[in-house]
C-alpha cells in the first residue's frame, strides 16, 4: 500500500496497470492522452497490464498497444512479440469448476436475498474455470444492468454472504450488477508475484497503478499487499497522479 507521499521511486522497474477506470473508461478504448502516457513511460520502465479480462480483450481494447498482459486475474500472461506487432500467449491456466455445486449455492444465494428473477442462465462459466453471477441473469438488458447498482450498495451489503458461499473462489464487485469469481488464490496481487518470480523482481521493483482499491475491488488485493500502488479515482487525471514518474 501507498500514498502520494511514496518514495521509492528509485526502486521502481515495472510500472503494473489496471485498464477499466484506470487507463480508460470501463470497456472503452485507449484514448490518445493515456497511449501517449504508456509511451512516455515505456522509455524508462517495462510497463504491464493486470486485468480481469482475457489477454486478447485488453490487448484490442488497447488498440494494440505493444505491452505484456496478465489477464484473467493471473489464469493468462501474454507477452508483446514486435516482430508480428502482436501478443503471443505464454500462459494459460484452466482450472477445473464444479458447476452443479456453484449452481445450487447461487440458488441459495438468490433465495436468500431475494433476487429470484433473472432473464437468461442465473450463473455464467468461463472456459477458464472462473464464473460470473450476474443479478440480473445473463441475458438482461444493459439499461437494467447499469440501473441496478451504480454505487455499488447492493452489491457490497450481501459481498460477506456470497463470500461465505464460495469459499474457493476470491470474490469481485465487478461490472454493472455482477459478482466476478476466480479460484482461489487467483487475484491481481497473486498474479504479480507469480510475475516478479519469473522475471527475477522483487515486489517493491513493480509499481502498480489502479483504481478499484475498495474491499471487493479487484484492485484491492494489490492495494493491501505489499506492492507499491498509486491510486487513481479517474482515467483522466491518472496521466497526472503518474508525473512523478517523469521527473
Ligand atoms: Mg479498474
Amino acid at each position: 500500500m501507498t500514498n502520494s507521499a511514496f518514495n521509492g521511486k528509485e526502486k521502481i522497474k515495472v510500472v503494473a496497470f489496471d485498464l477499466d477506470g484506470t487507463l480508460t473508461q470501463h470497456r472503452s478504448p485507449l484514448e490518445e492522452e493515456n497511449r501517449a502516457l504508456l509511451a512516455q513511460l515505456s522509455k524508462k520502465y517495462k510497463l504491464l497490464m493486470v486485468g480481469a479480462g482475457t489477454c486478447r480483450r485488453i490487448f484490442g481494447q488497447m488498440g494494440n498497444f505493444p505491452i505484456d498482459i496478465i489477464g484473467n486475474y493471473g489464469l493468462q500472461y501474454a507477452e508483446y512479440d514486435k516482430s508480428i506487432s502482436d501478443i503471443v500467449l505464454k500462459e494459460e491456466t484452466v482450472l477445473p469448476c464444479d458447476v452443479e455445486s456453484v449452481l445450487q449455492r447461487a440458488d441459495v444465494f438468490r433465495k436468500e436475498t431475494g433476487y429470484i428473477e433473472y432473464s437468461g442462465k442465473p450463473v455464467e462459466f468461463h472456459p477458464s474455470g472462473s464464473v460470473t453471477f450476474p443479478f440480473l441473469g445473463t441475458a438482461a438488458q444493459i439499461g437494467d444492468k447499469l440501473a441496478f447498482d451504480p454505487t455499488r450498495e447492493k452489491r457490497r451489503a450481501l459481498y460477506p454472504r456470497f463470500c461465505e458461499l464460495f469459499p474457493e473462489f476470491t470474490v469481485f464487485v465487478g461490472g454493472s450488477s455482477s459478482y466476478d469469481m476466480v479460484p482461489a488464490p487467483n487475484d491481481k496481487a497473486h498474479a504479480l508475484d507469480v510475475y516478479c518470480r519469473r522475471v527475477g523482481l522483487r515486489h517493491e521493483n513493480v509499481l502498480y497503478v489502479g483504481d478499484d482499491y475498495e474491499p471487493g475491488g479487484n484492485d484491492y488485493a494489490v492495494f493491501v499487499s505489499d506492492f507499491p500502488f498509486v491510486c487513481t479515482d479517474d482515467y483522466k487525471k491518472t496521466k497526472d497522479i503518474l508525473s512523478f514518474l517523469n521527473e
